[in-house]
């Protein structure tokens, strides 16, 4: 390790990889299930925790170890472990905290998959979950009074809500409850939130980390006693590990991590501020537009914002007619795509954390603004608007 480095610098941890010696400037891929000792005593000695040695993949692995030290440093965090997706990260964050008759107190309208856990599995096991306005600190404070665990998410996803992440952790740990926090959207480049007191942060790794869209990963990120819990209660049995090849494949992505973020917001912004100006746009929710980006907390933002088309507007034609905005779910890679709430509304009943019951219109569409050429992607989406409004 070359200690002469500064490690705190961004462009440094996703450069360089201490770990290996041998002069390898891109760390092998131990694409391995086991890994095998010299004799008796090594095998005995590691099995005593004294050698760090890996074992078995399941558990650990160099490669992924690897992406976990460098998510780490990024965070500002002790530790981090990789997991098989961002719902195994979320997942395992919260069980690794959680036991029968505890409660969570949520934000309202996070990531859909998350609220159905919550909703779904969280009760078979006794644990209850209140959903609250993340902007209202007089009802969380109300909300944390015996609660267990605080799940963040801020932004949320599509209407980009923000929460005083320092504010309502430090209730939540005087009320004996652990903060965690969805950071994928920002990523660490805009948002490092255990710097503002929560306790775990988890990634949708498939997203801007991976950054190339061929990945699905999560990454939980906190002290080296949450990750420890984490590492004996959860990510052993549950088994949700992260594979060693979607692991070299994230430390190739996070090369480019802090230059991807920085022309995703720049881009980001330029379009936005173009669609505001755009007789048929009734609004642009844009963290940065909407002056959330405060410097503190959040420090800029990323290439995903929704905007609300007026009733001239044909949605569906709209979405037909887009070329390089490309249908789809998900975001974070190198391309632009489209996302209709229309659709949303379409497959799904209104209910407590539907677009529906949050007021997302259905004449709201949800972009993610890639790292194409931005003027062409404002010409795409001025013709596709022209060719869509009655
Ligand atoms: C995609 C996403 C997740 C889930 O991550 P997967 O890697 O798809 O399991 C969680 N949170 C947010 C905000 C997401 O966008």
């Amino acid at each position: 390790m070359q200690d002469d480095l500064d490690w705190s610098d961004p462009a440094t941890i996703l450069a360089h990889d201490p770990r290996f010696s041998e002069g390898a400037v891109v760390p092998p891929l131990y694409q391995t299930s086991l890994f095998t000792f010299a004799s008796y005593d090594q095998m005995r000695q590691t099995f005593a925790g004294r050698t760090g040695q890996p074992v078995y993949s399941r558990v650990g692995n160099p490669t992924t170890a690897v992406f976990e030290d460098k998510l780490a440093r990024l965070e500002g965090a002790e530790a981090a472990r990789g997991f098989a997706s961002g719902m195994a990260a979320i997942s395992g964050a919260v069980l690794s905290q959680v036991r029968s008759g505890d409660r969570v107190v949520c934000v309202r309208h996070v990531y859909p998959d998350a609220y159905r856990f919550f909703e779904v599995l969280l009760p078979r096991m006794g644990v209850t979950v209140d959903y609250v306005d993340g902007r209202d600190v007089v009802a969380m404070e109300r909300a944390l009074a015996g609660a267990r665990v605080l799940y963040l998410e801020s932004p949320t996803s599509w209407v980009f809500e923000v929460q005083e992440i320092a504010r309502l952790s430090a209730i939540a740990r005087r009320e004996g409850a652990v903060t965690i926090i969805d950071n994928s959207w920002a990523s660490p480049i805009f948002q490092r939130p255990l710097q503002h007191g929560a306790d775990l942060v988890v990634h949708s790794a498939s997203k801007y980390l991976s950054g190339h869209s061929d990945t699905v990963a999560g990454v939980v990120a906190g002290s080296a006693e949450l990750i420890g819990n984490l590492n004996r209660i959860v990510l052993p049995y549950l088994g949700a590990k992260l594979a060693p090849f979607e692991a070299w494949l994230l430390v190739r992505g996070m090369r480019t991590l802090e230059l991807r973020m920085r022309a995703h917001e720049r881009s980001s912004i330029t379009v936005a501020t173009s669609l505001r100006r755009h007789p048929r746009v009734v609004r642009v929710l844009h963290p940065t537009l909407d002056g959330s980006v405060d410097g503190v907390q959040l420090t800029g933002s990323s290439g995903l914002f929704s905007l609300e088309l007026d009733g001239s507007v044909d949605v569906v034609r709209f979405c037909d007619a887009l070329r390089l905005f490309k249908l789809g779910v998900s975001w974070g890679g190198h391309e632009s795509l489209v996302m209709p709430a229309a659709v949303v509304h379409e497959q799904a009943a209104a209910g407590p954390n539907s677009a529906i019951d949050f007021g997302v219109s259905p004449r709201t569409v949800r972009l993610h603004v890639g790292l194409e050429a931005t003027q062409d992607l404002i010409d795409d989406l001025t013709r596709a608007l022209a060719g869509a409004t009655a």
